[in-house]
């Protein structure tokens, strides 16, 4: 960890008007550097790194969905969480994901001051760069914390965010049903 950042956060609480010696906030400022390093920790790692050589050969060329997967992120705007799933396909040629992969390449790039369009983007950049597939598609759904807590305070707005590559994107079929999979489509 960056060794300021403590410091950082001390002067946070004695910005908001706040006395950072009183005896409840002693150790706020590592703690909260500590937390704010873990909701980051995904600047620590690269796709390489997580995927580690889990890339499987197989001649199934049917889609592979992995539905719900939980996002906890950073909007970059405000410093505040966003939070819900993402939905991620795709069509391999050759090459399967381990199971867990999806998921952890999702929070390597979740755990980083992000926007949910980009996030949706570099999710589904990432997984078509390690498999090669024909066709990608992310959706992410997700609650924003600076929406619900301050300004316009709309609490149940959910903001949707969609990305699809290859098949996903000039097959209207293939788009239809991968959106009926994850229920998203009427
Ligand atoms: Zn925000």
């Amino acid at each position: 960890m960056n060794d300021q950042l403590p410091h950082h956060y001390r002067e946070i609480i004695r910005g908001v008007g706040e006395d950072p010696d009183r005896e409840g906030l002693l150790d706020t400022p590592a703690r909260a550097a500590k937390a704010m390093q873990y909701l980051c920790h995904g600047y620590q790692t690269s796709l390489e790194e997580v995927v580690n050589g889990a890339l499987f050969a197989s001649d199934n060329d049917e889609m592979v969905i992995v539905k719900d997967v939980e996002l906890y992120s950073l909007c970059e705007h405000h410093l505040l969480p966003f939070i819900g799933k993402a939905h991620v396909a795709y069509i391999p040629t050759g090459k399967v994901l381990g199971l867990s992969k999806v998921a952890r390449i999702v929070d390597m790039y979740a755990r980083r001051l992000q926007i949910q369009e980009n996030l949706t983007r570099q999710i589904a950049e990432a997984v078509q760069q390690v498999t090669n597939a024909a066709g990608v598609a992310v959706v992410i759904e997700a609650k924003h914390m600076c929406m619900m807590m301050r300004g316009v305070e709309k609490q149940n707005s959910v903001m949707s965010t969609s990305v699809m590559l290859g098949a996903f994107r000039d097959s209207y079929n293939t788009r239809h049903e991968f959106l009926q999979l994850i229920g998203r489509s009427h």
